[in-house]
């Protein structure tokens, strides 16, 4: 089952993606975190990404297709993070599958106010070690400890663009792509969406449920 991830910066996509790839078994790729750790292992590419993460734009698209390249070969079921960001990317995904006799089951759009965006994102901290990632936000789910992961016990951190003025930044990119990327998967009638606010609490029941939906919905 290959299932993308849709929506703003900070609405989400990355708890929902950690509890599909969970539930379902697949293979969780994050753009967003494979450019961060390109960053963080100073190679040639995280240099030239960092170039536009720092001011919340898209990395190039010829970068980011190849990178993406590599990753999705062999894996049979995937969930995309953060990719693809616009029709241009979808189309190159489409392209990439096809050769793979795959192709996309869902575009699952979480869609969150933006005032409720700023607000979490401002606030979220992250679990420094990558096995797990688990997300906090420092006003309704706080960690246990302060600045420690409840799960694995590992520092917690705070993404360099998760500053009010970035956010602002990303929220405007991602509206000014946002609608081509929803059409173009609506037309493909692969578009589920679903209406959030910042302190719902996601669950793996919720989930599953707005995927028996999206399957009822389909027949
Ligand atoms: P994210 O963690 O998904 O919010 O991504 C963080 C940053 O990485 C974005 O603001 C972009 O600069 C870059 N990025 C992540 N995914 C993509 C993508 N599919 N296309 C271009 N840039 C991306």
């Amino acid at each position: 089952m290959i299932i993308i991830m849709l929506g703003a910066p900070g609405s989400g996509k990355g708890t929902v993606a950690k509890l599909l790839s969970k539930t379902l078994n697949l293979v969780h790729i994050s753009t967003g975190d494979m450019f961060r750790e390109e960053v963080q292992n100073h190679t040639e590419l995280g240099m030239e990404a960092q170039k536009y993460m720092e001011k919340g734009e898209l990395v190039p698209d010829e970068i980011t297709i190849k990178m993406i390249q590599g990753r999705i070969q062999n894996s049979e079921g995937v969930v995309f993070d953060g990719f693809p960001r616009n029709k241009a990317q979808a189309l190159a995904l489409n392209e990439m599958l096809e050769v793979q006799n795959k192709k996309i089951d869902l575009a699952l759009q979480l869609n969150i106010p933006d005032e409720d965006i700023i607000y979490r994102t401002v606030k979220r901290r992250t679990c420094s070690n990558k096995e797990c990632g688990a997300i906090y936000n420092l006003e309704y789910r706080k960690p246990k400890v302060d600045g420690i992961c409840d799960i694995c016990g590992s520092p917690l951190t705070k993404r360099a663009d998760d500053n009010e003025e970035t956010i602002k930044n990303r929220l405007n990119v991602y509206h000014s792509r946002a609608e081509e990327i929803l059409k173009f998967f609506e037309e493909e009638n692969l578009l589920y969406t679903v209406n959030l606010r910042a302190k719902d609490n996601i669950t793996e029941e919720m989930v599953k449920s707005w995927l028996e939906d999206y399957k009822t919905i389909k027949k």
